[in-house]
């Protein structure tokens, strides 16, 4: 059997995304900022798209701004809030240690430029409180940046709450929702978001293309320079095809949203049962207030690489967190901020999916975790020392 259960790292493109595209390949292929009627009919369907994605949003189409994907959107966002802050002589931003690299990155490099960055820890559960972010706000603050969803282990944060906090203190907030647009209902007026990021493949749209959401009024500077598309905001001839096939994607994906949620919770539920019965593993992240297609377990006593090579063995495409840090041997640092000690967060799982998982999947997906995990605990020279009572269990 072959499963794919790495939509967290990407997902395939959608047929009616596909479709949506094709003529902007080979028949409208127009560049939008030419005057003849081949660059304005792309014109048309690049302002089609940008009003599409802002109403799925709950966002005014001049509040978009198409960018390469979602590691883009997060650096010209956190860029753009941190020059308006220096301005003002605000200099110190908030986030969390489990954010996604593109935003711990930027903020290391911030740093470097004399911002002073504020990391948050994050509970045991996977969840940072508004408590948390009203306390760390000063002064100086400029930008609150706090992701939507975890792409490691899918906790949602109290996105709405932390954003009134930020409204009421008067300090930017800015939300990589990469991993919940598409998957959960997300609208930026209600969840006080000021800018917020998106990225097309995850969630059935094609690679390399996103958006960014900057609420009316803020200044957005460029991460690259050249001519005026986007506003004079990002320059680059438009991708218009991969634009076209992202909005109908995000379309797509949030007709029947309640429905669809519904159904892969449930799946996703028997698959926690499944593996829960597995002895001395545990699920990572809140039990309840997590997206609907993610799980991730520890399981004690192994590897995570050599889980995910014996799961590829058997026809499953699984991960062991973000797909950026596999290859590494450092573990997640995702993990590490939930508490997971090393020799735990080593034993990490990821399956993440959406409707299209069948049953039949997801069973084949249990069992295949329960055998590959008896069989590495059976060679492995640390389970033989946790059996013996030679070592104490952690989970
Ligand atoms: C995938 C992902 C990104 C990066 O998006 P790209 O379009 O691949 O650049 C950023 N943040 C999160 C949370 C992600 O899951």
């Amino acid at each position: 059997m072959k499963v794919y259960a790495d939509n967290a790292a990407t997902t395939s493109l959608g047929e009616v995304a596909f479709a949506a595209m094709k003529p902007y390949f080979t028949e409208v292929y127009g560049n939008p900022s030419s005057l003849h009627s081949a660059g304005q009919e792309a014109k048309e369907a690049l302002e089609r798209a940008r009003n599409a994605v802002a109403q799925e949003i709950g966002a005014l189409p001049s509040e978009i701004t198409f960018t390469s994907g979602g590691s883009e959107a997060d650096n010209q966002a956190i860029r753009s809030v941190a020059a308006l802050g220096a301005k003002k002589g605000k200099k110190h931003i908030i986030s969390t240690k489990f954010e996604h690299h593109a935003v711990l990155h930027t903020l290391e490099k911030l740093e470097k430029e004399g911002f002073e960055v504020t990391l948050l820890d994050v509970h045991e559960n996977g969840i940072v409180t508004p408590e948390q972010v009203a306390e760390a706000i000063r002064e100086d603050t400029c930008l609150v940046t706090i992701m939507y969803a975890n792409n490691e282990i899918g906790t949602l944060q109290p996105i709405r709450e932390i954003g009134a906090v930020c409204r009421e203190k008067k300090v930017y907030f800015h939300t990589d929702a990469v991993q919940a647009v598409g998957h959960v209902p997300v609208n930026v007026k209600d969840d006080n978001i000021d800018l917020l990021s998106v990225s097309g493949h995850k969630f059935h749209g094609p690679k390399g293309i996103g958006f960014l959401y900057a609420k009316r009024g803020i200044l957005l500077s460029n991460v690259i320079e050249g001519g005026a598309q986007e506003r004079g905001k990002r320059a680059g001839t438009e991708n218009i095809p991969a634009i076209v096939g992202m909005a109908a994607a995000l379309t797509e994906a949030n007709t029947n949203l309640s429905e669809k949620m519904a159904i892969v919770s449930k799946k996703r539920d028997r698959l926690i049962a499944g593996l829960s019965e597995i002895p001395h593993g545990a699920l990572n992240g809140d039990r309840e207030h997590r997206v609907p297609g993610t799980v991730n377990f520890c399981f004690e006593g192994i590897e995570g690489e050599s889980l995910l090579l014996l799961l590829d063995d058997k026809g499953i495409c699984a991960s062991s967190g973000s797909a950026c840090t596999s290859g590494s041997l450092d573990p997640s640092h995702v993990l590490l901020a939930i508490g997971r000690p090393h020799e735990v967060a080593h034993g990490s799982l990821r399956l993440s999916f959406d409707e299209n998982m069948s049953d039949e999947a997801i069973e084949y997906l249990i069992e295949s975790v329960k055998d590959v995990v008896s069989y590495l605990r059976n060679m492995s020279p640390v389970w033989r020392d946790l059996q013996a009572g030679k070592r104490e269990y952690i989970l």
